[in-house]
């Protein structure tokens, strides 16, 4: 199973350290925005550039894979070369022409659900890259709008066995951005992976509490600690 792990955004050396961490307790990618959708166009929205270094650090010392989204051409352009596979996120993920693009790609993308789009419109967009020629196309259940507040979005558990019924591609979860709430990301990872998510993304903080995005969501290296042996004693009992 895939095990994406690391904070929202790079924000300096501690993602080195982060890296270190979560591949200890068994992480098998990195993750960590560099350029970041935001709501309000006043909000930081990462390092830019500046993070492209941190990340092939991060990537030598752990040897692991990255994972980092893209928004646009250019974004791809120049993340291409410290990328090891591509986030579409969910405010994107519905954009027909950047889904083209990423179909032209000779790299694995992450298709994340849009916040209001449905599993058959979610295959549909993976449809538009892999009609491309691009096939190495992963989906990521993220949590979708509904009338609760409590938490960020309703994580919808049903996606996952959904997409392995409707077609073959894989179906990574993210409770971290489906939840919201750091409380609830063990309880729901551990439900989808008992779903049978064939990957799981989370965002982890060595301190939650400073974040510059993200912290209330962001899991300590203890907490992450814990889910992973909570996950390897689920995979276990399924038998994989
Ligand atoms: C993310 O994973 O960093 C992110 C912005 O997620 P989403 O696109 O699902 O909101
Ligand atoms: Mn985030």
């Amino acid at each position: 199973m895939m095990i994406i792990a690391g904070p929202c955004a790079i924000e300096g050396d501690n993602f080195i350290e982060i890296a270190k961490v979560v591949k200890k307790y068994g992480a098998t990618h990195l993750r960590g925005g560099i350029f970041k959708p935001r709501s309000s166009p006043f909000r930081w929205n990462g390092l830019h550039e500046i993070a492209i270094p941190l990340a092939r650090e991060a990537k030598r010392v752990t040897g692991l894979p990255f994972v980092v989204e893209a928004m646009n051409c250019k974004q791809i352009e120049l993340l291409y070369d410290v990328a090891d596979i591509f986030q579409i996120g969910a405010r994107n993920s519905q954009d027909s022409e950047l889904l083209r693009e990423f179909g032209r790609q000779d790299k694995p993308v992450i298709l994340k659900r849009g916040m209001a789009t449905t599993i058959e419109e979610l295959i549909m967009s993976a449809d538009f890259i892999i009609s491309e020629g691009n096939k190495n196309v992963m989906l990521c259940e993220r949590g979708i709008r509904t009338f609760e507040t409590y938490t960020r979005n309703t994580f919808d558990v049903s996606c996952i066995p959904a997409v392995h019924d409707l077609c073959t591609l894989p179906i990574i979860a993210d409770p971290s951005h489906g939840t919201g709430r750091a409380e609830l990301v063990i309880p729901v990872t551990l439900a989808a992976v008992a779903a049978g998510a064939d990957g799981i993304m989370i965002e982890v903080h060595d301190t939650p509490a400073k974040a510059m995005t993200d912290g209330q969501q962001s899991l300590t290296f203890g907490e992450f600690s814990r889910l992973m042996e909570q996950v390897k004693i689920l995979e276990a009992l399924h038998g994989r």
